[in-house]
């Protein structure tokens, strides 16, 4: 697994998948039916760069390997060698699965640039008739966003008709 220098191309951090950060979350403890009698379904999930700063995900079942490990040491279970049923998804799966920009599960990041104010609006400054919805939008990116997002468009809309 190949380290990922972000200065290589002017950007001043470093990715080392040796070592990654990630959440854990076992799903089947808040809903049984996401697993059969006996199991668990275990959810985790790492936060890596997308397409535009890493292209190749041929080394995402060593990146996962690695997570693995690294969770089955911590909570003394070998998760390996109990693993029925595994899927691992990347930015490049995110991309050709469902057509996500970059592969950017998360939409537009929400960095000074892009957040109030500076986050593309709803409604598109060309056509009057065109609006947009969703977590590249405002708010912005999560559920909870993109529910509000959906709240947001649906006023909008409602009112730019019945005003006009
Ligand atoms: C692994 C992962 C874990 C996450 N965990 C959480 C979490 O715990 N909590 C949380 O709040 N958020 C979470 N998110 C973020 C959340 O899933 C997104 O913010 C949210 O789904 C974005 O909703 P959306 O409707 O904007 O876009 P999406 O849910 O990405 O939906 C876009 C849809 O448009 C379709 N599409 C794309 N191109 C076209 C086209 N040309 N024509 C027609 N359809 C097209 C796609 O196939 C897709 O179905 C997570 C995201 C990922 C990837």
């Amino acid at each position: 697994m190949k380290p990922y220098n972000g200065s290589k191309i002017g950007l001043s951090f470093s990715i080392f998948p040796q070592k990654p950060y990630y959440y854990a979350n076992v799903l089947s403890k808040s809903d049984s039916t996401c697993a059969p009698d006996g199991c668990e379904n275990v959810f985790i999930l790492c936060p890596v760069p997308d397409l535009r700063f890493k292209k190749d995900w041929d080394d995402k079942e060593e990146l996962a390997k690695t997570i693995i490990e690294d969770l089955s040491k911590r909570i003394d279970f070998d998760l390996t060698a109990n693993t029925l049923v595994k899927k691992i998804l990347a930015p490049d799966d995110w991309a050709n699965m469902l057509n996500l920009y970059k592969g950017s599960g998360l939409g537009l990041a929400h960095d000074i640039n892009q957040v109030g104010a500076f986050r593309p609006k709803n409604k598109d400054e060309h056509f009057s008739n065109l609006y947009y919805v969703g977590a590249s939008t405002t708010p912005g990116t999560g559920l909870p966003m993109v529910v509000i997002s959906s709240r947001l468009v649906t006023e909008r809309i409602l009112n730019d008709t019945t005003l006009s």
